[in-house]
């Protein structure tokens, strides 16, 4: 039976339960409201899949990528509609056109949540779309996946690295020539139940309307804004200005097994890598417009042939820290907040979510400093 020794052993992929042919393992929430894996002692009929398949217990090597690009989407529209440069759409509009089904992470009808869910026709993608900094629920997605290859369709799989990991888990190391895997890269997934609480508090009793992570439309792609819809209105902030932002971006909210991700540098098995390519300014300026670009990492000769395909604008690229730098998504794990511990332990007593995350999130009088400097210098 399925026996957690440390919370950084388990990324929440959901494979354990999907799988689990006794059907005894329930996907439930912890105090700091990310999922785990809890057996039914009486179900379990003791023969161990789930821990012979965890993708967290069996990591694989690590490996560099085939080829390397920037790529945005021609569609400007389309590039508009991504938090990057638009390459997942250009991807799964293709597959749909195949006849194929797309699977990615979507917003639950409340806005409250976020999940895994599949597409297809071209209006079920649009949910699908843009970066959500929550823990998306795979639910019963792997096993839904399965069925079609098995009926034969087409099927893009898109998710986090160990969301990658979970259904190659799933699939127990098949890899039918209809899979394609497709990862964001991620340094790390925030508690669905800090952001369940933050989103009803900040949004007062109003009706969520639509939520946009990363919106460039007003200040562009690098400095991005954070804007809820409500029908009260429309709050749109700076990013960096946001609370439940700034906790992401500080690697305060995140799960524990993000601070020992053991799926990056190629080792969920994915067959391509979609980034930001944060260093464009650096490394190719004149492919930057601050519209957005993605780094697009192609990781097996599936991910290389359903790339060339897509026809995206692209420029090859080398594999070096020019192309790395200032993105911490591919450093080996990040560091958790000195406060995270401390954050987590208040979360379930406290009165508001956003006055603890205020307490917790501000800056030290360095930082300020530091902004006030920065702040002079961009004048
Ligand atoms: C939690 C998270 C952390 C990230 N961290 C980094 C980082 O550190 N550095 C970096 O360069 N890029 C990071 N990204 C990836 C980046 O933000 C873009 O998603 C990526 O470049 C693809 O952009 P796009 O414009 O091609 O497509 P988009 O339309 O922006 O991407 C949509 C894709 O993202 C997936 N997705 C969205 N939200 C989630 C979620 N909660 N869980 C699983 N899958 C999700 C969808 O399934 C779909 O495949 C992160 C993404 C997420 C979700």
């Amino acid at each position: 039976m399925l026996s957690l020794r440390d919370k950084r052993d388990c990324c929440g992929c959901g494979a354990c339960a999907q799988r689990c042919p006794a059907k005894c393992i329930r996907m439930t929430e912890d105090a700091e409201g990310f999922r785990y894996p809890v057996a039914d002692a009486d179900a379990c009929t003791g023969c161990g899949l789930c821990e012979r398949i965890c993708p967290g217990l069996h990591p694989s090597a690590p490996h560099d990528p085939l080829r390397l690009f920037a790529a945005r989407n021609r569609d400007e529209a389309a590039r508009a509609a991504g938090s990057s440069g638009g390459v997942f759409s250009l991807l799964a509009r293709r597959t749909l056109r195949e006849g194929g089904v797309v699977f990615g992470a979507a917003f639950v009808p409340t806005w409250g949540g976020v999940s895994h869910r599949r597409a297809e026709k071209e209006e079920e993608l649009q949910p699908l779309l843009k970066s959500k900094y929550v823990q998306s629920d795979t639910d019963g997605c792997y096993a839904e996946a399965a069925a079609l290859l098995r009926e034969g369709r087409r099927v893009l799989f898109s998710g986090t690295p160990c969301q990658i990991a979970g259904l190659h888990a799933f699939l127990r190391g098949e890899r039918p020539e209809r899979l394609l895997t497709v990862e964001c890269l991620c340094h790390g997934v925030p508690s669905p139940a800090v952001w369940r609480r933050y989103t009803e508090e900040t949004a007062g009793g109003r009706r969520i309307l639509g939520v946009d992570f990363r919106d460039k439309s007003r200040s562009g792609w690098r400095r991005y804004d954070f804007t809820v819809r409500t029908d009260g209105g429309e709050r749109r902030v700076p990013a960096r200005e946001d609370l439940y932002m700034r906790a992401f971006l500080a690697e305060l909210t995140l799960r524990p097994s993000c601070y020992a991700c053991p799926f990056k540098s190629g080792r969920s098995g994915s067959d391509i890598t979609l980034a930001d390519f944060w260093n464009i300014r650096n490394v190719l300026p004149a492919f930057d417009d601050d519209r957005g670009a993605s780094l697009v990492l192609l990781n097996t000769p599936q991910g290389v042939r359903h790339f060339e395909e897509a026809d995206a604008e692209c420029r090859p690229l080398p594999w070096d820290d020019r192309v790395r730098g200032r993105n911490g998504g591919f450093l080996e794990r990040v560091e958790p907040h000195p406060r995270r511990e401390e954050f987590f332990r208040e979360l379930p007593r406290a009165a508001s979510v956003t006055e603890l995350l205020k307490r917790t999130v501000k800056p030290t009088p360095g930082q300020r400093l530091v902004r006030k400097f920065r702040r002079l210098i961009a004048r």
